[in-house]
């Protein structure tokens, strides 16, 4: 498999799985919460995976969340670079969901003062947005500005297209989405940042540092495995392993990453 893409037919669908690179990460940041024995045989430092989606309807291009954009960081920020490979340029996109305001997920959002994808509509849910505004000097709401004319904010849980709903499972960020899509009989659900490592489904109070609610990101953890299981939902999650796409068990009541092949 392709490392940086992966595209397949998800009923009337085309899906593609666009890897942004790689970020370094502490395992403290990436593991609180959590025993050691579970975690002994992970270094202390090392490269978290970045996975964002494209969703083809056959008439809109629907991306989920942009990456880093330009940084620093070396490893990171080549979601666009992907994309072109591919055909697929900033003004080819429709639709982008922020499932949530964290650097790795919005820094490609805008480049200086400018909206990356100048005929996207924005979409996320309005405590999100309304969080990063009560601090307006931070670098995630100055990313959030040049969007704000073609920014939708929403309030409950929604289908934006047939097929493709919008639903807000809190505790990572106070307005995290993810989104729960369906066509042809097929079920996918994308948790974005609301799980950190395959190692840690069997422990799932281990939470990403800056989870702002690990009480409430465990509930949401549990009733969204759950939900994979009893639909027998693929799973897309942004830091898995690359691709991020795999299947739910349960084994002698431990949940269980099948990923695909
Ligand atoms: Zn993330």
């Amino acid at each position: 498999m392709n490392s940086t893409l992966h595209a397949f037919q998800f009923g009337t669908f085309r899906i593609m799985v666009i890897s942004d690179g790689v970020f370094p990460v502490s395992k403290d940041f990436f593991f609180a919460d959590t025993p050691e024995h579970i975690i002994h045989h992970i270094p202390s430092d090392f490269l978290a995976p970045l996975n964002f989606l494209l969703i083809d309807t056959g008439d809109k291009n629907i991306l989920v969340d942009a990456g880093f954009g330009k940084t620093h960081l070396p490893t990171a920020g080549k979601l666009l670079n992907h994309l072109e490979t591919q055909g697929i340029y900033p003004e080819d996109i429709h639709t982008v969901i922020i499932t949530h305001g964290h650097m790795d997920h919005i820094g490609g959002l805008s480049n200086k003062g400018k909206p990356t994808f100048p005929n996207a509509e924005y979409i996320m849910r309005r405590e999100e947005y309304d969080l990063w505004k009560s601090n307006p000097q931070s670098k995630e709401y100055k990313k959030l500005i040049p969007l704000k004319d073609n920014m939708t904010l929403i309030t409950s849980d929604m289908e934006i297209i047939p097929g493709i709903h919008l639903v807000h499972t809190p505790g990572h960020t106070v307005g995290h989405l993810s989104l729960s899509v369906s066509s042809g009989g097929n079920h996918l659900l994308v948790a974005s940042d609301i799980l950190n490592d395959p190692t840690t489904l069997h422990h799932l109070p281990s939470h990403i540092s800056v989870e702002m609610s690990p009480k409430q990101g465990l509930e949401t953890r549990r009733s969204f495995l759950q939900e994979a299981l009893d639909k027998s939902a693929l799973l897309f999650v942004c830091h898995y392993p690359f691709p991020g796409l795999g299947h739910i068990a349960k084994e002698d009541l431990r949940w269980k990453w099948i990923p695909i092949t």
